[in-house]
């Protein structure tokens, strides 16, 4: 299996594209699941309310601060709460706790909450969470919690991941000689002039999207293919983690069933011998 980066952007969240070679849509669709499920994140968990005069219920408020991404440089210094040493009372190894004090009129933002730990923030400080009125109170505590994103979409740290097979270009030369055809793709990949294929933009294969374009414009003699050994795969971060360790982490965890899965099967199947 091969890949390579195709495209990378990095803004607040990392978007990426990569092409991967020699595989399966099988194996593909395992790295797009562990991806989403399997690598741990900080997301609020428990939240404790004093005072909350907004027109926003408790419940409501509850899961909007759920949802908001909690970036952290080093999430291996956190252990989900059923993990750690503390046997889940709550320590800081398997909590992070914030508190919110805001008085109306005005917007509170994931940024006002504070943190009682120096490195974990929100990703996007100006999210809004609620709108309050003049004189209203807010008064709150929250825990944040390592979780995973098989328990809940707030502890995914990947906001879009999905592939396709790699375009593949197929010309019949026969039947597009017959026919003497002119054309020039929208996207500027494929150029054919007078029956005859003049460029192809290899390059910019993994962009082309015109599927059944080139079937209608040519009468059948050129077509798109997916591959089905060679995939386009994107993803997106919602900024929790550096996308690198997100695939890091995706891959302990991949390697970690794999080797209890071995370790068992070996002591079964040595019984039997
Ligand atoms: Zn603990």
């Amino acid at each position: 299996m091969r890949a390579r980066l195709y495209r990378y952007e990095r803004a607040d969240v990392e978007k990426a594209t990569l092409i991967l070679e020699d595989t399966s849509p099988e194996f593909v669709n395992t790295i797009r699941r562990a991806l989403y499920t399997l690598v741990p994140t900080l997301a609020i968990e428990d939240v404790i309310i004093y005072e909350n005069d907004t027109p926003m219920y408790d419940e409501m408020l509850a899961h909007r601060l759920g949802l908001i991404p909690l970036k952290v440089e080093d999430i291996e210094q956190f252990d989900p709460p059923d993990l750690c040493e503390c046997g889940g009372r709550g320590c800081e190894r398997c909590q992070v706790r914030a508190t919110l004090e805001v008085e109306g009129p005005g917007t509170v933002y994931a940024g006002d909450l504070e943190f009682d730990h120096p490195e974990v923030e929100p990703v996007f400080p100006d999210m809004p969470i609620v709108e309050m009125g003049e004189g209203q109170r807010l008064r709150l505590e929250a825990i944040a919690v390592l979780g995973f994103g098989y328990e809940h979409a707030k502890w995914k740290p990947v906001t879009a991941v999905g592939y396709k097979g790699m375009p593949e270009i197929v010309v019949d030369e026969e039947k597009l000689k017959e026919k003497g055809i002119d054309y020039e793709c929208p996207q500027g990949i494929l150029r054919i002039e007078n029956g005859e294929v003049v460029e192809i933009d290899e390059e910019r294969l993994p962009e082309c999207r015109m599927y059944k374009e080139y079937e209608k414009a040519t009468d059948g003699a050129v077509r798109l293919e997916l591959r089905d050994d060679a995939f386009v795969f994107n993803v997106e971060t919602d900024g929790s983690l550096p996308l690198k360790k997100t695939f890091e982490l995706a891959f302990e965890a991949l390697e970690h069933k794999v080797s209890s899965l071995k370790e068992a099967l070996k002591e079964e199947l040595e019984g039997e011998e």
